[in-house]
């Protein structure tokens, strides 16, 4: 039997963007739909989607160079055209929700901010300039700016250039209609706009043990909440799990075959954060560099100007390193608990394959705050220490998992898992993870529910099902209409 949406329930296990961003796109296509939500903390939004737990970038491709690397020598484009058009899917979503409720407010979340990618020494100039010259034909990126004039640089991000390393050439490319995201302002907006309609359900402080398949159909939850310790089980017809870091853990504790043999490689991160006013008003911009040789893509290190609730605040980072936790409020058993007989071979594979990774990753976790100064001042030379201090970020689990080719492999972006009846659906991995968020979870309700042409999915992104950089009439049209209504032309 087809499932369908109609007079349906859903349990998403996790209050993140993600679950959130699901929540809301199913009342939207059928207000009728049950929902609830299982959260282990005592507020939804505190892991990784919380605002300093990750970076904010609204990841579009404008400015991550580990997305455009050079492939039998020409620049491969095709990671940063479909991550553009992903974000793109997140901006036409918001901007249908700020029209239809007064109460969401996308400005609150969503800030315009050019994104840079900032180079030294010739051949990273070299790589830049062709990167420049292939992707500004692409209709996507046409505003993009290239120059390896200093005066032009310090006139895009002041701190940037310094009169101590005059001589250095550099070089950058700018799109000044980046944006700088607060994806937990976003999560608590969505959660606004749903504990406002009928049949929702939000259950926070219990923690999710495991999920077991009902013999006819649906499946069994049990929880624990964590302030009484009162065990519990419900049931539903369908379940997300949007449980960041745990979600491989839960499904490796159901035994979903679909995910047999997969494994979580946490990195935890920190942050360099400025508290000097004068610097911070300095810098305007996302400006992002190239990975460090044998450093994770994820590591990419970045100059950003973040603005949370109307203050304020220069990061550079993220600082990557080892950790055994699967969440920031997680537990140095996670990782541990995880080794099992069908994933410790692909385990030991992958992590025999990546020891310089591993030695990369342990080596920055017990990096002295000189090395620390001294990368940022490959951005800023001007760095003072005395106004530079460090802040934990949230975990990222990549994804190992066996392959035929390979025999194992790490990856690093996101993977949606669904059961063969398709009535249970995971994400897991971590990159381009929020920005993504609504094509992520349209995805995950066209699958489940076997949504096809479905009016009212057309009429939250105008652009659904359309390749933007292959139609730039549309794109352009879309554009100008969603841009000027979220503040970002
Ligand atoms: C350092 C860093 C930088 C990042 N930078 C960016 C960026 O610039 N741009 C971008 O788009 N993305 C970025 N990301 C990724 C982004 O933060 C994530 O993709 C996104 O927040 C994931 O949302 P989520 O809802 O899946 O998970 P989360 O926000 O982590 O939410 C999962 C929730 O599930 C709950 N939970 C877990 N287990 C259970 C259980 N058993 N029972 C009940 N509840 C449970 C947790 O408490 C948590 O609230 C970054 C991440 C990190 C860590």
């Amino acid at each position: 039997m087809k499932n369908s949406l109609s007079n349906q329930d859903i349990t998403l296990i996790g209050g993140g963007v993600m679950s959130l961003t699901l929540a809301v796109l199913m009342k939207e296509v059928n207000p009728n739909t049950k929902v609830t939500l299982i959260e282990r903390l005592h507020e939804c939004g505190m892991e990784s989607s919380q605002a300093l737990n990750n970076a904010g970038t609204g990841h579009a491709g404008n400015c991550e160079l580990n997305y455009t690397p050079i492939k039998n020598g020409s620049v491969y484009l095709d990671r940063a055209i479909e991550v553009n058009e992903m974000f793109e899917t997140s901006l036409q979503f918001w901007a249908y929700l700020d029209k239809k409720y007064p109460q969401f407010k996308p400005k609150k979340f969503l800030r315009k901010t050019p994104h840079i990618s900032f180079v030294k020494g010739e051949a990273n100039i070299a790589y830049l300039k062709k990167r420049y010259e292939a992707i500004s034909k692409e209709p996507l990126f046409e505003e993009m700016e290239f120059t390896t004039d200093r005066k032009k640089i310090k006139a895009w991000a002041p701190l940037l250039i310094s009169k101590k390393d005059e001589d250095s050439s550099a070089a950058a490319t700018k799109i000044a209609h980046g944006t700088d995201v607060n994806f937990g302002e976003l999560t608590k907006q969505l959660l606004a706009l749903l504990i406002k309609q009928p049949n929702v359900t939000i259950i926070l402080n219990s923690d999710v043990k495991t999920i077991k398949l009902k013999k006819n159909h649906g499946w069994e939850i049990y929880y624990s909440n964590l302030l009484t310790k009162n065990k519990t089980v419900m049931y539903a017809s369908n379940v997300f799990i949007g449980a960041g870091g745990k979600a491989i853990s839960l499904l490796q504790q159901m035994k979903v075959k679909e995910a047999s043999g997969y494994a979580g490689f946490p990195v935890s991160g920190k942050w360099l954060v400025c508290s000097n006013p004068l610097v911070v008003k300095k810098h305007n911009a996302k400006v992002y560099g190239q990975a460090l040789p044998k450093s994770p893509p994820m590591s990419i290190p970045h100059l950003d100007l973040r603005v949370i609730e109307g203050k304020n605040t220069l990061m550079f980072g993220p600082f990557a390193g080892f950790t055994f936790k699967f969440l920031k409020y997680g537990s140095f058993f996670d990782l541990p608990k995880t080794i099992k007989i069908n994933n410790i071979g692909t385990m030991i594979r992958v992590f025999s394959k990546n020891i310089s990774l591993l030695l990369y990753l342990i080596k920055q976790s017990l990096q002295s705050s000189k090395n620390r100064m001294a990368e940022l001042k490959y951005f800023y030379p001007d760095a003072l220490d005395e106004d530079w201090s460090l802040m934990d970020a949230g975990k990222r689990v990549q994804i190992m998992k066996g392959c035929p080719k390979e025999g194992a492999k790490l990856e690093f972006g996101t993977e949606i898992i669904f059961t063969k009846n398709k009535t249970l659906a995971a994400l897991i991995g971590a990159s381009p993870g929020a920005s993504v968020s609504a094509h992520s979870m349209l995805n995950v309700m066209t699958t489940m529910f076997n949504l096809t042409n479905d009016k009212t999915i057309k009429e939250m992104v105008p652009g659904y099902g359309i390749s933007l950089n292959k139609n730039p009439k549309i794109l352009s049209q879309i554009r100008k209409k969603i841009y000027s209504q979220l503040g970002l032309n």
